[in-house]
């Protein structure tokens, strides 16, 4: 098959690979429904994030399943199933307190931007979506569920969210935008977007932020601070992971508030006498997406929710190059990959 390998900066190549097999008893290989290119990809893309080798790309997933190990139990070929882009048992103890992308045996995906992907401890890892096939319409909201609204989501939960809150989301990336829709569905009342791209804005209002601030940095907050009369917000998600996302999430936040922080940091230094006298609670870390999964897919599944409105750019998967050049020159929000 061919798959998508990266060499280094701007350099994203569609090339021959080895089919994927059942390596361990407890794997599963899938063959991809959809696929797709993660904000996260551009960190090395842009060589932000130095490789050493050629890397293989994509954890982001949905498919069918073609083969499992002999120690897989709950899964069978046939069945269509969305996981996340860390393996996990889901028994270990961190699984069970919810944390299973911290799971004993976590690996993070990676080449799933090809037609066919192992996926060890699958049983843990993969969830079948009720009803057999989902409609064909839905896989782009379930792909969503995999990675970027699975983020989202903890996004909004690990800034604690609660009905009738004020939350703002710093960060206009797919991540950003489905934090707005994870508020929302959390009973958030007022949900301030910071963006500063028209059809991003425009998406944020369908998703149900309530205001925009288009401001940044000092300025930024001050807004954020005249529409909260002075207080500052219950609850901030920063979805980027810069320093100056970060330092605007916090003095964004009223004291005993919360920020989550869900894109992994580059660059970005506390200063913890700062930090101290903010009163800010601080929950961050690569999401346990798979904590979320099951739900996340009934809210698809019965059209509560449109996630995949992420997705303004569909390219067949031998066309990933363009995918990250459009990301990367934010031509796309986020492009989905049809192998
Ligand atoms: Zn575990």
């Amino acid at each position: 098959m061919q798959g998508t390998v990266l060499y280094g900066p701007r350099d994203v190549r569609f090339e021959q690979r080895p089919e994927p097999e059942v390596i361990h008893p407890t794997d599963a290989v899938i063959r991809m429904a959809a696929t797709c290119v993660c904000g996260s990809d551009l960190w090395p893309y842009r060589g932000l994030q130095p490789i050493k080798d050629p890397t293989p790309m994509g954890h982001e997933y949905c498919g069918v399943v073609e083969e499992v190990g002999s120690a897989v139990k709950t899964l069978k070929p046939g069945q269509f199933v969305v996981g996340s882009f860390a393996t996990s048992d889901n028994t270990c103890p961190h699984c069970r307190h919810g944390y299973q992308s911290s799971c004993v045996g976590r690996e993070f995906m990676t080449s799933a931007q090809a037609p066919f992907l192992r996926v060890p401890l699958a049983d843990g890892t993969l969830v079948p979506t009720a009803g057999g096939m989902p409609p064909e319409a839905l896989i782009p909201d379930l792909l969503a569920t995999s990675d970027v609204l699975g983020t989202g989501w903890f996004a909004a939960d690990a800034a604690n969210v609660k009905p009738g809150g004020t939350v703002v989301v710093v960060g206009d990336g797919a991540v950003g935008l489905l934090g707005v829709l994870s508020a929302k569905q959390m009973g958030a009342e007022r949900i301030i977007a910071m963006s500063r791209h028209q059809p991003r804005q425009q998406l944020a209002r369908e998703f149900g932020a309530t205001d925009i601030v288009t401001e940044r940095g000092d300025e930024g907050v001050a807004l954020i601070k005249e529409l909260t009369r002075g207080i500052g917000a219950d609850s901030v998600l920063e979805c980027v992971g810069t320093q100056e996302s970060m330092a605007q999430a916090i003095q964004a936040t009223r004291p005993g508030g919360s920020v989550s922080y869900v894109g992994v940091p580059h660059g970005v230094d506390l200063n913890a006498q700062k930090l101290f006298y903010t009163h800010v609670h601080l929950h961050g870390g690569p999401a346990p997406v798979r904590r979320y999964l099951p739900k996340l897919i009934e809210l698809v599944l019965n059209e509560t929710i449109k996630p995949g409105k992420v997705f303004d750019l569909v390219l067949p998967l031998k066309q990933v190059a363009e995918g990250y050049r459009a990301m990367d020159e934010r031509r796309a929000i986020k492009a989905l990959l049809r192998p």
